[in-house]
C-alpha cells in the first residue's frame, strides 16, 4: 500500500525537528514497532524495511544521516592514535618534516615523493591508496588514468582539482604499483593525519579499499560500508570504488556517482536536475 501523502506544513515541520536533533548531534531515529497504517510518519518510515533501520531521508539537503557507525575495527593500537599531532600545523610544515623521506623501504624504488595537490584549505578532501607511474615520475597524485577519471568526477561534482584537496595514505610508489604493506602505511600514516588535520575538511572521501581500511582501521571489505556515511576522528567520511576500479569495471560508475551525489548534498553543492528528482 502506498503510504499516504504528508500535507507540506507538516513535512516542514517534521524537518525543522529532525534539523534541531541534527544540530543537538542526534541523528539517528529508531522505530521499535511497525507504524500503525496511516500515521504521520508512515511516509517517513516506508523506506525502512528492517526494525532497527534509521528513517528515510526527508530532504535532499540537511537530511539527517543514515548511519554513522564504524565498520568493525582491528584490534590493537589504532594507528592514529600514537601519531604526533602538531598544533596550528601547516601542510608546508608536515612536508618539511616528511624530508627526503627513508622511513620504510618504498623510498628504495620512488622518483618523487606524491605529498599531495590541492587546496590546503579544501572543504573536501579525496584519499587514495598510492602513486602510480604517472604520479611518480610527476610528483603530483592521480595524475595517470585513473587520475583523469578521478578529475572527470570531480568535475562532474561542480568542482574543479583546486578547489579539494588529493593525496594518499602512502606517498611513495609501491613497486609493480602492489599493494603498500603494513608497515609502510604505518610509517606513512601520521602524515596523513597531520595533513588531515591541517586541512580540516567537512568530508573526506576514501577512494578505494586501501584508504578505507586505512583510515577506519578495519578488515571488513569496502563493499560492505561504502557510501554509507562514517564518523572518522570527529569529520564525516565516505568510502567508494577507487576510479582504477572503475576502469575496470565501468558499471560500478552509477554507484560511485551516488556516494559524490551525497558529498555534494553533504557539502551544499546544486545536484545536476536529473539527479534532484531522483
Ligand atoms: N592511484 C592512487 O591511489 N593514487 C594515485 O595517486 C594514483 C593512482
Amino acid at each position: 500500500m502506498m503510504p499516504e501523502a504528508i500535507p507540506e506544513t507538516l513535512q516542514a515541520k517534521i524537518e525543522k525537528r529532525l534539523r534541531y536533533y541534527e544540530d543537538l548531534g542526534i541523528r539517528l531515529f529508531y522505530r521499535d514497532r511497525a507504524p500503525s497504517a496511516g500515521s504521520v510518519t508512515t511516509a517517513l518510515l516506508a523506506a525502512s524495511d528492517t526494525a532497527d533501520a534509521p528513517i528515510a531521508e526527508v530532504s535532499p539537503s540537511r537530511a539527517p544521516q543514515s548511519k554513522m557507525q564504524m565498520p568493525v575495527a582491528v584490534s590493537g593500537p589504532s594507528l592514529f592514535e600514537a601519531a604526533e599531532r602538531v598544533k596550528d600545523d601547516t601542510l608546508p610544515r608536515i612536508r618539511e618534516d616528511l624530508g627526503d623521506c627513508t622511513r620504510c623501504k618504498l623510498h628504495k624504488g620512488r622518483n618523487k615523493i606524491v605529498f599531495g595537490d590541492g587546496n590546503p584549505k579544501a572543504k573536501l578532501m579525496f584519499v587514495g591508496e598510492g602513486p602510480g607511474a604517472d604520479e611518480d615520475a610527476q610528483g603530483i597524485p592521480f595524475v595517470g588514468r585513473a587520475g583523469k577519471l578521478l578529475t572527470q568526477m570531480i568535475d562532474a561534482m561542480g568542482l574543479q582539482r583546486k578547489d579539494v584537496y588529493i593525496c594518499n595514505v602512502v606517498k611513495c610508489r609501491p613497486p609493480e604499483n602492489r599493494t603498500p604493506e603494513p608497515d609502510e602505511v604505518q610509517a606513512c600514516s601520521p602524515y596523513l593525519l597531520r595533513q588531515v588535520d591541517a586541512i580540516n575538511p567537512k568530508v573526506i572521501v576514501c577512494l578505494g579499499a586501501v584508504a578505507a581500511k586505512t583510515l577506519l582501521e578495519t578488515t571488513r571489505g569496502i563493499s560492505q560500508f561504502r557510501g554509507e556515511w562514517l564518523e572518522w576522528r570527529g569529520r564525516k567520511l565516505i568510502a567508494t570504488y577507487h576510479p582504477a576500479y572503475l576502469l575496470r569495471n565501468p558499471n560500478a560508475k552509477g554507484e560511485v556517482w551516488k556516494d559524490l551525489q551525497k558529498v555534494m548534498v553533504e557539502l551544499d553543492l546544486p545536484l545536476p536536475k536529473k539527479a534532484k528528482s531522483s
